[in-house]
């Protein structure tokens, strides 16, 4: 029994001995493992050095400059347009004055530099001021967007001293607008299909064919012109022209009948022999259509910023009726499904606004290829806009349907954002093709040094 006990005891003391030996391995191995752990993490926040502590923070916040404009913009409108836009729209009136006054307040040339009479502002304050225009009212805003991105600047960029001299300071005052005729009754997303024709006679041009959808139509004082000089088809023999409505044979034939952007202006124009001075040819002969294609790169970011501020105009409009309309005894804005379709509608409208602005802080760091950025914004925008008018109509019930209400209007005007400065599907051609390019050849956003506008990625479709 003793010898039991002892053999017990030693066994146990032996045991407790391996225990603790055990003990002391499982501690080495512990802190083994620790010193493994600390050793990856030391290596992982190595290599993620750049994620973790990097000194380049993503801003999105709006310097004191651009907050002012946007602020200034939004004052404006709703002090100037909102009170009387019900009955332009109903009298179909062009909106003259206001916009004479935007232009006052720089809203014309606002990429253009002060030196030419421009605000020499950057591209985040203009998509600001596009989408508070737009917010109260569309066909304003596609009049100044037209003005500043397809007419301002292909001149400022392309033109001579002496035909900057004569045209940028008026039209970046806004004293004049501005106009881009390169759709034809036969040749729209195929840009490359024009017929216009330019033939020289000394030092004239004489300009004979049809240009259709033209903005600002009728109430421009310059034209920019695109018509074949060349005997080469497709793209390269296309060139650009500074046409004046006061020149001989330039004749406007009509108006176009539109859905909505009814106090827009869009003219069919005729050019009959219409004769244009060799000096008012912009660039060389057969630039015309890269100048084109460019000048709708910085169009597209424009018409993004309008998608974008006539979306917030429509979920404006839908939360203040939500919230009044009644029924089942409480206000429509307590029902579930008139929550998601608002909140489906600003989570929409934000990340178009961040696709829009991120386009345009990429042509203010001057990216090397500005077009399949400029058309993700576009694309998304375009179809956004009007997913969120249907939806807010929707909110309305049969108060929207009725051409007494706001968003009506809206649902018109949000319809042609996905049409015009190329349709949807041509943005989606550029986006693939920028994807598809081979190796080397994508877009990067590699800052150039110079804010110029970037090039296009479009081979003859606009
Ligand atoms: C209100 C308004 C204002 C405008 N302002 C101007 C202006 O100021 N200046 C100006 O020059 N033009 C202007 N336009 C014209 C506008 O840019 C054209 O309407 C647009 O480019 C489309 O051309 P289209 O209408 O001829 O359509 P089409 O080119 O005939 O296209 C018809 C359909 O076919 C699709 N399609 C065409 N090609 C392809 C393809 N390769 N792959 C897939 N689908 C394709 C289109 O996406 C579209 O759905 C304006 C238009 C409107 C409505």
């Amino acid at each position: 029994m003793i010898a039991f006990l002892f053999s017990s005891a030693a066994c146990a003391f032996l045991c407790l001995l391996n225990l603790l030996n055990l003990l002391n391995l499982l501690n080495l191995l512990y802190f083994l493992y620790l010193l493994y752990f600390l050793l990856l993490v030391l290596a992982f926040s190595r290599r993620c050095a750049s994620i973790a502590f990097t000194p380049f923070a993503m801003d999105f916040s709006f310097t004191d400059d651009q907050r002012l404009i946007r602020d200034t913009v939004r004052q404006f409108m709703e002090a100037e347009v909102r009170p009387v836009i019900r009955q332009y729209e109903r009298e179909e009136k062009f909106a003259a004055a206001e916009l004479r006054k935007l232009g006052e307040l720089g809203c014309c040339g606002m990429l253009v530099p002060e030196e030419w009479g421009g605000g020499g502002a950057d591209t985040v304050s203009y998509v600001l001021m596009l989408e508070e225009v737009a917010r109260v009212d569309a066909s304003i805003a596609v009049a100044l967007s037209v003005t500043n991105s397809v007419a301002c600047l292909p001149l400022w960029k392309h033109g001579t001293e002496a035909q900057k001299k004569k045209y940028l300071p008026r039209m970046a005052r806004g004293e004049m607008l501005g106009a881009f005729c390169l759709t034809e009754p036969q040749a729209g997303s195929d840009s490359a299909a024009i017929a216009t024709r330019a033939t020289r006679h000394g030092d004239i041009y004489r300009l004979n064919g049809t240009k259709s959808w033209v903005t600002n139509g009728g109430v421009a004082g310059l034209y920019l012109v695109y018509a074949r000089t060349g005997t080469e088809p497709g793209a390269r023999g296309v060139t650009a022209f500074l046409v004046e409505p006061a020149f001989p044979g330039f004749h406007l034939s009509r108006y176009e009948d539109k859905m909505g952007l009814r106090t827009s202006r869009s003219a069919e124009i005729v050019f009959n022999d219409c004769e244009v001075p060799v000096g008012n040819r912009l660039g060389e002969e057969g630039q015309g259509l890269k100048i084109a294609l460019e000048a709708l790169d910085s169009g597209r970011v424009g018409i993004a910023a309008q998608a974008v501020g006539i979306a917030q105009g429509a979920l404006e409009e839908a939360v203040r009726y939500a919230k009044q309309r009644r029924a089942f005894g409480q206000t429509i804005s307590e029902f579930q499904a008139i929550q998601w379709m608002l909140a489906d509608m600003q989570t929409e409208i934000e990340a178009a606004r961040g696709l829009t602005y991120h386009a345009a802080c990429l042509r203010d760091q001057g990216a090397r290829r500005l077009g399949p950025y400029a058309s993700r914004a576009k694309l998304y925008a375009g179809e956004m806009v009007n997913r969120v008018a249907y939806k807010a109509l929707q909110v309305h019930g049969a108060i929207g349907y009725s051409r007494e209400s706001n968003i009506e209007r809206i649902y018109r005007d949000a319809r042609v954002i996905s049409i015009y400065e190329g349709t949807s599907e041509i943005q989606r051609l550029i986006i693939a093709r920028d994807l598809l390019a081979p190796a080397g050849q994508v877009s990067v956003s590699v800052p150039r040094q110079a804010a110029a506008p970037g090039t296009t990625t479009a081979k003859g479709g606009r």
